[in-house]
């Protein structure tokens, strides 16, 4: 119903930055499980929902994406585009849709504040975040936890080496 909003990102990065300094002055009640994160649940699943498709990943990076939310991609692709995508910007898997990562780079040249955030390396999906508040995650840090058994690539190669 609303989706047409984020056709509007400059408006939607903005309203993302009034809600989380409108949010600083609770961030002690900000915390995993409590009822305050349910209320918060509840707000996201429908006002995220309504605009972005929203999948409660509980990390959310909707900022970095272009105000395009990546879990719309059929793959869940968080860094970019697969190989896939058609010449006419059409995504592999659906081809009746436009490819979330084309739509992403689109809006992000529309957003000063954030847009340039696209070219951000994001870190991996933790799924045990999923149905949670991303922005309860977001202010308790939680958002940064890895997923469990996750190691950077980084050091994967420096163990290599050895
Ligand atoms: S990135 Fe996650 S929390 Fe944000 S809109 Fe997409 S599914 Fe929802």
């Amino acid at each position: 119903m609303f989706r047409w909003l984020q056709n509007y990102p400059h408006f939607l990065e903005w309203a993302y930055d009034m809600t989380h300094h409108a949010l600083v002055p609770f961030r002690r009640w900000l915390k995993p499980g409590g009822g305050v994160e349910k209320l918060l649940v509840v707000g996201e699943e429908v006002g995220k929902g309504e605009i972005f498709n929203c999948k409660m990943c509980g990390q959310c990076v909707l900022h970095s994406t272009g105000m395009t939310c990546p879990m719309n991609c059929p793959k869940n692709l968080r860094n970019g585009p697969c190989g896939g995508v058609r010449a006419n910007g059409h995504c592999e898997v659906i081809p009746e849709m436009r490819c979330v990562w084309v739509q992403a780079w689109e809006r992000s040249q529309k957003m000063p504040t954030y847009g340039h955030e696209l070219h951000n390396v994001l870190p991996p999906l933790n799924r045990q975040l999923q149905g949670t508040s991303a922005w309860v995650n977001e202010f308790t840090g939680v958002a940064e936890t890895p997923p469990p058994g996750w190691v950077p690539v980084a050091e994967i190669a420096a163990g290599s080496k050895k």
